[in-house]
């Protein structure tokens, strides 16, 4: 049966990836940019992406690169991508008063059966849809980088999301294979973020306090924390580490809060320790190889993705 469509706006590194993905489940996506050149420009790399992909063996969903390509179409008009759209994917620069400027515009042409979904790592929902007149069809649908490799969405409503909006955003999300999560409520960070940087304050302490240098810090968790991470998150850990969580908090609630009293407040990232930390890392990770490093860092999620489809 023929699918509907799903509009993706800008079309950079996550709007080529959302694309990818819609087209997985062969949706009709089509792809908005400020220019015809950069939707050109994208819809080239997206179809070289998905034939070594094909080629590879791991190209998502049951249909072949070349149906998948099929699918998808650059468009020059705001319009084009937003009516008739089941749900439109923004995924245009972290910048605010952009992002509000083409919701103002959507708004003037979107009708109320649209869904308007914006990739956003750090504006909340409320805040993006504020004075919006169509504000209760706006969810943020926060994916992680590399989207094609990592399947988590946050999704996060604000307090005037519709419930229909909230429960078909989540369901497209389970068909095109990723692994959404919905926030009950919207706050900073979200959750991913929030779980990050109680993480980041805490290396940053560990450096500061001179307890492990950088190398050290980063392989606490590559070689410890990460391992189990990538299969079970902390509370399942806690759960598996005793005889359930209950033992667990039995067991161990005294001294984990014991440990945690000592905890220093949030850190700000600045000071002469921000050069120190970016000085080791660049010390075995030069800023000229990042980008080889980032192509590693794929490869390697690409084979833990792998790894993952457990049967
Ligand atoms: P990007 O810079 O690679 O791409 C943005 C694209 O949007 C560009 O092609 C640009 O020309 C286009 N654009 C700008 N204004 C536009 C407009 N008014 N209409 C249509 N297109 C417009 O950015 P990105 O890394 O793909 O990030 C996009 C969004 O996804 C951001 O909100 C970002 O926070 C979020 N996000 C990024 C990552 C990441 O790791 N890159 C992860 C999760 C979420």
């Amino acid at each position: 049966a023929e699918k509907g469509k799903i509009g993706i706006i800008g079309s950079g590194l996550i709007g080529q990836s959302w694309a990818m993905l819609f087209a997985s489940a062969r949706y009709n996506v089509t792809i908005y940019d400020i220019n015809l050149e950069l939707v050109n420009t994208a819809c080239e790399k997206i179809k070289s992406e998905l034939k070594t992909m094909e080629k590879n063996g791991i190209l998502r969903g049951n249909i072949s690169a070349e149906q998948q390509i099929e699918l998808i179409k650059g468009v020059a008009k705001l319009e084009e991508v937003v009516e008739g759209t089941i749900l439109i994917q923004e995924c245009i620069p972290e910048v605010l008063s952009l992002k509000q400027q083409l919701y103002d515009q959507i708004d003037k042409i979107v009708d109320s059966q649209t869904i308007i979904s914006s990739s956003t790592s750090t504006f909340l929902p409320s805040v993006l849809s504020e004075k919006m007149e169509h504000r209760n069809q706006l969810i943020v649908s926060h994916p992680v980088n590399p989207p094609y490799f990592v399947p988590l969405v946050e999704i996060v409503p604000s307090e005037w999301t519709e419930a229909w909006v909230i429960k078909k955003t989540r369901a497209i999300m389970e068909e095109i294979k990723q692994s959404p999560v919905t926030l009950a409520k919207e706050v900073p960070g979200f959750a991913l973020n929030r779980i990050q940087y109680a993480i980041l304050n805490e290396c940053w302490h560990l450096v500061n306090d001179g307890v492990l240098n950088v190398k050290d810090v980063d392989t606490v968790m590559s070689e410890g924390l990460g391992m189990r991470y990538a299969f079970l998150g902390p509370l399942e850990t806690a759960h598996l580490n005793a005889e359930g969580f209950v033992n667990y908090t039995e067991r161990y609630s005294n001294s984990m809060y014991g440990v945690c009293q000592q905890f220093k407040p949030s850190p700000k990232f600045e000071g002469p320790l921000v050069k120190e930390i970016g000085d080791q890392l660049n010390s075995h990770t030069p800023l000229e190889d990042l980008q080889k490093r980032r192509l590693w860092r794929d490869q390697s999620l690409i084979k833990l993705s792998q790894l993952k489809k457990y049967n």
